[in-house]
């Protein structure tokens, strides 16, 4: 015995779709506008018997959760997307290629992107949305020592789970190899600079740091690691001269070690102190 919808099933409704044991009585032209494949089936359908609407089964869906998909469709309904149901919404997405629930899906996702990083990620690598991989890959890497084991971490493909993991064995790696003189190498001091004095206090300062700071267990994040880096205080040579390094010279160098890094997008514009930089991984074009 099925039931009918108790939101969806309306009296001049001109279709019938059932799924599981709910049948919803619906408009056409709403699936219709919705989505090219719900207008081909409504477009093939056919009717079973002459005063009968015709019957649509569609059978892999749940009805709860297409219930939630017919409100967002419908003008007259009104459905929020929330962490609770956007994965479903994108698979309705995909399967019936509804480009507005796409769409409204990835909207979400760029706007709540933080509140839930691996879970964005894993979202963003199944329906390629490239600004949210980017994005969220850069606060999955903060935490990938916790995140890795997760049923979760799981649900990546096997391409970007590999990426991750290998440029954080990379950045474990960087670490262990980080050398004072690096950092310092190929650097032009400016002519008033006492060069000696400057690179003695460069030398210094970063070697302390390295070794009381940054080569610490267990490992920091490597926005913490690339934070540390670039503050470190130098007070010989001319205020010119360690503002060069600082700002051009050391980011290069520290990109050169560990990969190309950068402040969350939204931080992009803002200087100083505050921002912090994040490794990242990009969705490759298939
Ligand atoms: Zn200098």
């Amino acid at each position: 015995m099925s039931q009918k919808s108790a939101i969806h099933y309306y009296d001049d409704g001109d279709i019938i779709l059932m799924v599981e044991d709910t049948s919803f009585c619906v408009h056409k032209k709403y699936l219709s506008l919705a989505s090219r494949i719900f207008n081909d089936m409504c477009a093939t359908c056919s009717q079973s018997y002459e005063s009968q609407l015709p019957i649509i089964n569609l059978s892999d869906d749940s009805a709860t959760a297409f219930e939630e998909l017919l409100s967002f469709l419908y003008p007259s309904k009104w459905v929020r997307i929330t962490w609770d149901n956007v994965g479903q919404f994108l698979q309705f997405a995909d399967k019936y290629e509804i480009v507005n629930v796409l769409a409204a899906s990835e909207d979400f996702l760029e706007q709540h992107f933080v509140e839930n990083p691996l879970k964005s990620l894993v979202l963003a690598d199944s329906f390629r949305f490239k600004n949210v991989y980017k994005e969220s890959s850069k606060l999955v890497f903060n935490k990938l020592p916790s995140l890795k084991n997760s049923e979760e971490f799981k649900q990546l493909s096997i391409v970007t789970g590999f990426s991750l993991l290998s440029r954080y064995i990379d950045y474990i790696n960087g670490i262990g190899l980080l050398d004072p003189l690096e950092l310092l190498e190929g650097f032009t001091h400016e002519f008033l600079c006492n060069r000696t004095a400057h690179e003695n206090d460069m030398i210094r300062s970063f070697t302390n740091l390295i070794k009381n700071e940054i080569k610490v267990c267990p490992a920091l994040s490597p926005s913490r690691t690339l934070k540390i880096l670039m503050s470190c205080e130098i007070t010989e040579g001319t205020k010119h001269c360690i503002s060069n390094f600082e700002k051009l010279h050391l980011p290069g160098k520290l990109k050169s070690h560990f990969g190309e890094f950068e402040p969350m997008t939204n931080e992009k514009r803002k200087y100083g102190v505050g921002v912090f930089n994040f490794l990242f991984i990009e969705l490759k074009d298939a």
